[in-house]
Parts: structure tokens; sequence; C-alpha cells
């Protein structure tokens, strides 16, 4: 699909994608702690997508975009790549509608993920990242069986999805000073900001990145699309080499700032909300909290900040590796 086509959405988009991903979604909880409030001055309002379906956001837009094709087009089933938390919400929201998946992955993912994604029913094609193009592959299964390709963050549908987590959290909370979400490629904040926009207005919305993947902290900077290559961050969920041309506008025209964090600060905000709050959480979904935590934005005393909590698939191995203490845990993690 080319998206830069495709028309860019707008609160209304996000409205229906309630509607759509009403009963099928969870309306996640929204977390709140007086250690966390006493320790950074803020009211901080935790939304916990965490424990969405397939245990990310992702899920949400996946869903919408999948309800949002006609039945002809549905029926003929939809395809992705991605080795992460988009695969699985393809997945699901696929067996959901009764149709089928295809998600491309690469040979070097780990094998819980592809066993995870094929445990929803959705079949695994694998390529070798170093000779095969997922493009290429991508295409091919498109052209024979005539499915949609559902990208993870650049699709109007997939954004107006993920807008649904800041619109529940403000209708549950109420109007918020700021509003610190996580970013990839964009597509979860660019969402959310269009519903604080609409619901919130006047609301600060700042975009979180790991320090090493800082894209869309340097396109924001300059109003055009920055890449970087192959970042090396423990937040794999936010690895994208660029934020979308769907995205970005959105995030100039409604996003206050961006930061970035180290990933130091993600293991300090994973092991705050296991030994603290008792929840786990995965690298990448811990940024917009280790903004806070580290002082990388800093609210006004007793401002009303709400933090998206966006996922918590992490393995054994990584879970371990971070809520060790400092002076034990070995320099690399464990590889992902
Ligand atoms: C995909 C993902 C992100 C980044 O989302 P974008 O829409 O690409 O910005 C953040 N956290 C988790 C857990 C994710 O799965």
């Amino acid at each position: 699909m080319n998206t830069a086509l495709a028309a860019p959405p707008t609160w209304a988009d996000v409205a229906h994608a309630r509607e759509r991903i009403a009963g099928a979604a969870h309306r996640t909880p929204v977390l709140t702690s007086r250690t966390l409030d006493t320790r950074t001055g803020v009211r901080a309002f935790l939304k916990g997508e965490h424990l969405q379906r397939i245990g990310a956001f992702k899920f949400r837009g996946g869903f919408n975009a999948i309800a949002a094709l006609s039945p002809e087009v549905r029926a003929r089933g939809v395809v992705a790549f991605s080795s992460g938390n988009h695969a699985q919400a393809i997945a699901l929201a696929a067996q959901q509608h009764g149709i089928p998946a295809t998600i491309v992955m690469p040979t070097n993912s780990p094998r819980t993920k592809r066993e995870a994604t094929a445990g929803y029913g959705a079949r695994v094609v694998l390529y070798d990242p170093t000779t095969e193009s997922r493009e290429t592959i991508g295409a091919a299964i498109a052209a024979e069986s005539g499915a949609t390709l559902i990208p993870p963050f650049d699709h109007p549908d997939v954004i107006a999805g993920q807008g649904t987590t800041a619109a529940e959290l403000i209708e549950d909370v109420g109007p918020l000073d700021w509003l610190l979400v996580c970013c990839g490629g964009g597509g979860l904040l660019s969402g959310c900001a269009l519903a604080a926009a609409q619901l919130s207005p006047g609301c600060k919305v700042v975009g979180v990145e790991p320090e090493a993947g800082d894209d869309v902290t340097r396109s924001f900077r300059s109003g055009e699309r920055q890449f970087v290559t192959l970042p090396d961050t423990i937040a794999d969920g936010a690895r994208t080499p660029a934020p979308g041309l769907l995205t970005l506008p959105i995030i100039l025209a409604h996003v206050h700032d961006m930061v970035t964090v180290p990933d130091r600060a993600l293991i300090e905000a994973a092991r705050f909300m296991a030994l603290t709050m008792k929840q786990v959480i995965e690298p990448t979904g811990g940024l917009a909290l280790a903004a806070l935590l580290t002082g990388a934005v800093r609210p006004a005393p007793g401002a009303r900040v709400g933090v998206v909590l966006s996922g918590g698939n992490v393995d054994a191995a990584m879970l371990r590796w971070m809520l060790m203490d400092d002076t034990d845990r070995p320099a690399t993690p464990p590889t992902t």
C-alpha cells in the first residue's frame, strides 16, 4: 500500500475506532501510586497497556485496521511483517474476524515469538534477512492470495486504533496537563496526540524514544524525516529506522516535545514497576515512565500526568537481567 496517498486520520477516526474495538480490546486499567507521586512530585496516571490483549496496545490498531476493511477484501486475509507485538496483534485480530493471516518473520526471530504468533492461528513465513527482502516476499503473498498488507504504524486505521489508548485514559481520569507516550514509528504517539487535542486541549503531549533510536526526535527538531540505522537499544519495540509519512505530520502538528532516555532508565522503570507496583513491563513499555522518573520531562509540582505503559512482552532472561541489582547485572543484555 502506498501510504503517501492515504488520507491522514483525524479525531473522528479515533472515535470510530473506539466503536469498532469495543468488546474486542480490553479497556485497560489506570494504575496510580503514592510512592511514584511522592518521588516525582506530580499526580501520575499510568495507562496499563501491558494488560491489553496480546500484552501490548498494538491489538487496538491491528483490530481496527482489519475491522475497517470491506467484508470482501477482509475475507481474502491479511499479511504483516513483524517479529514483535504487531505480529501477534494481527494474528489474534485476524483469528477473531475468522480470516487467514500470514506473518512474515526473519529466521533469527525468537522461537517463543514465532510460536506465540502461530498459536493464534497465523501462517508464519520465515525469510533470511541477510539474503531476502521481506517486501518482495510480502508482495508475492499479497499478489497470490489477494491479502491486504497491514503495516505496524504508518496506516490511518492503525494510528486511529492506537489513539483509543489516550481517549480511554482521559475519559477515565479527566483532563491532563501532560501526556507521555513512547515512540517507535509514531503510531501510538500520533494517535494519542489526536485524542488529547480533542479531549484535553492544552495537554502537553511528549513523545519518548530510546537515546540510540532518536529518529523521531531528530525529525521533530528538523521538521523532516530523519533515519537511524540498526539502533542499539534494549527497547526492541522502538528500533524503527524513521517516523512514518503519516505519523510525522501529526506529530509535528500536535506533539509539544520529544525527549530521549538511555537504556539504564528503562531498566530503572521496569524495576520500579516490578518491585513497587508489582507489574511486569517490557523494556520499550517503560519509555514514558522512564522520562518521568529521570526528569527528562519535568512537569510542575502537582501536575496531572498521563503515562502510557505500552507493553509487557518480555522473556524471562531479559526480565531477570533487568531485575538484578546494578552491581550484579552483566553489562551486556541477554540477546533478544
Ligand atoms: C510497537 C511498540 C511501540 C512503538 O509504537 P509505534 O506506534 O511504532 O511508535 C512501543 N511499545 C511497544 C510495547 C510496542 O509494541
